[in-house]
Order: structure tokens, then sequence, then C-alpha cells
């Protein structure tokens, strides 16, 4: 069994697990006495899975054609109904370094009544698209998030019939990421060096201008349908947030998922968006960023070609480069990035599971 197909079965078996954890919670709270709480009238929401009893058991197993969808687990949502709307959150899971996504719904009558209706995730508040209906945006959750839950707050006198806004407590998990120990590397020189050449200062000093005006880009949401895998039989040879131990150093977090492949191999654009970035790079060498809207943007990274240029329109599944090892890279991967409202985020909590279709419905009443 290959690592990640046990990661899967890990990640079943901790989503039960979890769940089964909601469930006493659930019942012991009854029995406690209330506890004073920093936030007393915030409204807890209960973590539910997505994962029902495999339906499928018994039956053969179905062969999927399409290799970039393969590896799809369902993931977790909370519900919540209100007297003028209802809202849904999907995610992977509800975690340190997932993104979850929030799908408001309100009732028709009131739709074209909102006038100043803002959202706040952990005291932010966050773009989001009108669709069909439908108030939509991500919520990211930190690697660093260091609470038991975040925050949502939804504000719209139209809303609520008491309060101006509410407060909904999201719980949120630890997750706990990769350490690896390195004694050598194998790096080129270039990029292990302490001292660095004048020309090489201010290429890096270009490269990181050129990203952080590109990552200005704010457009709204660009995706109609979940996000897909990158390559071809996606197998991962480094996690997200992994930290490398150098000699007893601890190394910087790894920014995003690392996939296996040969030089020249295919790369698609793993959902519809905007190429707002695609050129050689110090670090990354040839880089190139999609932005899907509402400040999501896919970071593809060590690219022996681009195949797109800046301000193409992309749509999810296009041919975008060739896996390469340009930049620092220590050997022929594409490094796949996901920066949500300036935070790193695990890309495989959106390849992995279904956040913009599937379950994430809200049924009206
Ligand atoms: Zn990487």
């Amino acid at each position: 069994m290959c690592s990640f197909s046990k990661n899967i079965l890990i990640f079943v078996s901790l989503v039960l697990f979890s769940s089964s954890l909601n469930f006493t919670k659930e019942q012991k709270k009854k029995e406690e006495p209330k506890k004073a709480s920093v936030f007393p009238k915030l409204n807890q929401v209960v973590l539910n899975s997505k994962s029902e009893k495999k339906k499928e058991e018994g039956k053969p197993k179905q062969v999927v054609s399409e290799k970039k969808t393969r590896k799809r687990i369902k993931g977790e949502i909370v519900e919540k109904q209100e007297e003028l709307f209802s809202f849904s959150i999907a995610g992977r899971k509800f975690a340190q370094g997932e993104l979850l996504f929030l799908k408001i719904k309100p009732l028709p009558k009131i739709l074209d009544k909102l006038g100043n209706f803002t959202i706040n995730w952990e005291g932010q508040e966050i773009p989001f698209s009108q669709k069909e209906g439908y108030i939509l945006t991500f919520l990211p959750i930190s690697p660093e998030f260091s609470k038991s839950y975040g925050v949502l707050e939804l504000t719209e006198k139209r809303l609520f019939t008491k309060n101006d806004s509410k407060k909904y407590e999201i719980p949120v998990q630890k997750t706990y990421f990769a350490t690896s120990k390195v004694s050598h590397l194998t790096m080129d020189k270039q990029y292990t060096s302490d001292e660095l050449s004048e020309e090489t200062k201010a290429f890096i000093k270009e490269c990181s201008d050129a990203k952080a005006k590109a990552f200005q880009s704010k457009s709204d949401l660009q995706v109609e349908s979940d996000f897909e895998y990158p390559v071809h039989n996606p197998i991962l040879n480094s996690p997200f947030y992994k930290r490398r131990i150098y000699n007893k150093e601890k190394g910087r977090p790894h920014g995003g998922s690392d996939f296996k492949g040969g030089i020249g191999d295919p790369i698609y654009a793993i959902n519809d968006g905007t190429v707002i970035l695609a050129r050689p790079m110090y670090y990354e060498g040839n880089f190139t960023v999609i932005d899907h809207g509402l400040e999501l943007y896919s970071l593809y990274m060590h690219q022996s070609e681009i195949l797109v240029k800046t301000g193409d329109k992309v749509k999810k599944g296009d041919l975008i480069g060739r896996i390469g090892s340009t930049g620092m890279s220590t050997g022929p991967h594409l490094h796949l990035g996901l920066r949500v409202l300036g935070t790193m985020i695990d890309p495989l909590s959106v390849v992995q599971t279904d956040l913009i279709e599937g379950r994430n419905k809200i049924s009206r009443k």
C-alpha cells in the first residue's frame, strides 16, 4: 500500500473517531453545569462528518478513467438554519492548515435587500461573491491557528430579526504536521552558500516585488466547480507544512505539497482562473500563479516550461506547464502551493474533497 492511501485510511478513521468524540462531547455538555465562556453569546456549530457508511462495499470497484479525479475523500460539513437564512460550511476537515467553503442561502424575499452585508472570519473582514442566490466565500485556517474554534461573524440588519449581527464558533482541530531529519543537502550550492552576489540579491528583490504585486490582484470568485489534482497519477513526495531538521536546526515549514513527476510531465490548472504571474524566479524557478478569485491563488513551482502568460484565462484541467527542477529544487517535481487571504493552506484540502459541489447544499425550509 502506498503511503498516500495509508494516509487516507488514517484520515477516514480519524474522521470517524473525531465524530464519535464530538458525540460524547455533546452528551457531556448536557450533564455538566453551564460554564462561563469568553464569548457567551456565540453559537456553537456542531461538526458532522460527511463520510457515511460506504454503500459501495461489496460492489466491484469502479475504475476511474480520469486519473486526476482519483483519491477524493468525503469531508466534513456544518449546517445551521436561522429564521431568514441558512448556511453550510464544508471542508476536508475542520483543522489547522485546511480551507473551508462557506455557502449562505438567504430567503429569496430578503436576497435583494442585503445592503451592507459583511463577513468576518477571526476578526478580519473577508471578500465574498454572490451567485445564484448564494453568498459564497472561503474560510482559511492557518497552520499556526492556535484556538479550538474560529469565530465567524455575519453582519446585516435584514438577516436577523433581533440583532444586526451574529457570531458562530466553528470548531478547529489540531493537525499533526510531519517532520523529517536531513543530514545533508543535495541542493545546488548557489542556494546554500551564505554569500550571494549583488546581482543575485537584486534578482531576489525583483522576484519578491513581482510576487507582492501579483498577490494584490483581487477578483470575484472565478470557480464554478471543485478543484482537481494538477498532475496525472498524483503521488505526494513531501506533504504540506513538513519541517525539515538540518543538523538539529529546524527549517522553515514546507509551504505546499510536492508531487512526484519527471521532467516534461504535464501540469494542469487545478481550477478556473486568471494567470497573474508566469516567469522565472530565483527560489520558485519557473513559476505560475493563478488567481481563482476571493484572494485564493494556486502556485506552481520549479517547472521546466511555462505554457501560459500573465493575463491568460484558464479552465480547470488546462495544460499550463511542464514539470521540472528549476529554482531551489533537489530534483524534478511539482510544488503546488495554495495561498488564501495571505495564508498558506494545504493544497490537498481542496483537491482531495468536494467543497463547492457535493453535499454542501442547503435544504430550504
Ligand atoms: Zn515543495
